[in-house]
């Protein structure tokens, strides 16, 4: 049984090349793991090279990781693991991602935010007001408004609850039978068509995986009544750019909140920029708080050392 004591090899913090926060990470992880010891990548001697067990990773450099012939599990500092899954490849590194109940409630705010945006037709006033037009829009009360969610995860789950508290209708999808109390829930392909039906609000917090890249397609936008709205806080490539374009154009949509693209910036030439109904945010859904964050990687970090025993693992095969 290994403890937490100094006699252990340094841990690496392994970044991408470029990465502006790495010192910022390394200090906050050294802070939260006083019996260990946090170091760059660029500082592992060759000897400590060989004796690496675990890494901890945001968007590291595949080469840099084959560079450690003893590496058993990286524990990334981020929740979306499609990038890491795919640099790690057939190797048999174990992935251990972040869950922290704070990313979650960051969320959670978020999709209440922007929920109560499209909720009060704050895009719609936004543009009569550029039209110097008074004209009073139907209120509807949550009660009658249903929100539906794609991904009934960590993050999901946690936006649910909250839309549940401010008197929205919820409704959530995930890929295993959900039984969540005044959550209507739903699961598997077979059943999205009947979620979507009677949705309102899309907001789409699913991994970004082989099933559900470009699962946001034209026959699913078309599953949803007429004027729905799409909040996207996920990853970009689980929407059909060009379908979406297309049922907002059409009027099918009424509005889509985006913040995260195939390509991030977002190139300054797309059309999501400038499109009336498309609200542009630049990835700031969820900041990752680095120092919930490290608690949680030395938490866990500490249970391995005392018991060997690792974190829930990534499922490579699923892709999340
Ligand atoms: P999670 O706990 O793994 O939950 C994923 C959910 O998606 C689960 O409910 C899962 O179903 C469901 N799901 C996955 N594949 C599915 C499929 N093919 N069909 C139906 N449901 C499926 O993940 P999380 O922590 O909630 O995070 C979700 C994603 O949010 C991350 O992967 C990341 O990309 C993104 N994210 C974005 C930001 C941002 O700032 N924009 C920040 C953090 C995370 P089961 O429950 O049945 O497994």
């Amino acid at each position: 049984m290994m403890t937490a004591t100094s006699a252990n090899p340094p841990i690496p913090f392994i970044a991408s090349a470029g990465y502006a926060n790495s010192s910022h990470w390394i200090a906050a992880l050294q802070l939260a793991m006083p019996h260990e010891r946090i170091i760059a990548f660029s500082e592992l001697s060759q000897q400590q090279k060989q004796q690496c067990r675990l890494a901890i990773v945001a968007n590291p450099d595949p080469a840099e990781l084959r560079s450690l012939p003893q590496l058993l599990w990286l524990h990334s500092v981020w929740a979306g693991v499609e990038r890491l899954l795919t640099d790690v490849g057939s190797s048999n590194l174990k992935i251990v991602r972040l869950v922290d109940p704070q990313l979650a409630a960051t969320m959670a705010e978020a999709v209440l935010a922007w929920v109560l945006y499209l909720h009060r037709d704050m895009p719609a006033y936004a543009r009569q007001q550029r039209q110097n037009q008074w004209q009073p829009r139907e209120y509807v009360a949550p009660q009658h408004k249903t929100v539906s969610l794609l991904g009934l995860g960590a993050l999901g789950e946690a936006a649910a609850q909250r839309l549940l508290a401010a008197g929205f209708k919820v409704c959530g999808w995930s890929r295993n039978q959900k039984n969540l109390e005044n959550i209507d829930c739903y699961a598997g392909i077979a059943e999205l068509p009947q979620m979507l039906a009677k949705t309102d609000i899309l907001v789409c917090l699913l991994p970004l995986t082989t099933d559900t890249t470009n699962l946001i397609n034209a026959d699913m936008l078309a599953a949803l009544p007429k004027g729905a709205a799409l909040i996207n806080f996920a990853r970009g490539a689980v929407i059909d750019d060009a379908a979406l374009l297309a049922a907002l154009d059409s009027q099918k949509l009424s509005h889509a909140v985006l913040d995260v693209f195939r390509q991030e910036p977002l190139a300054a030439e797309h059309a999501y920029w400038q499109h009336p109904q498309v609200t542009v945010l630049p990835h700031i859904s969820a900041p990752t708080d680095m120092s919930t964050a490290s608690a949680i990687v030395a938490a866990n970090i500490l249970e391995y050392r005392n018991s060997g025993q690792l974190p829930p693992i990534v499922d490579a095969m699923r892709g999340y």
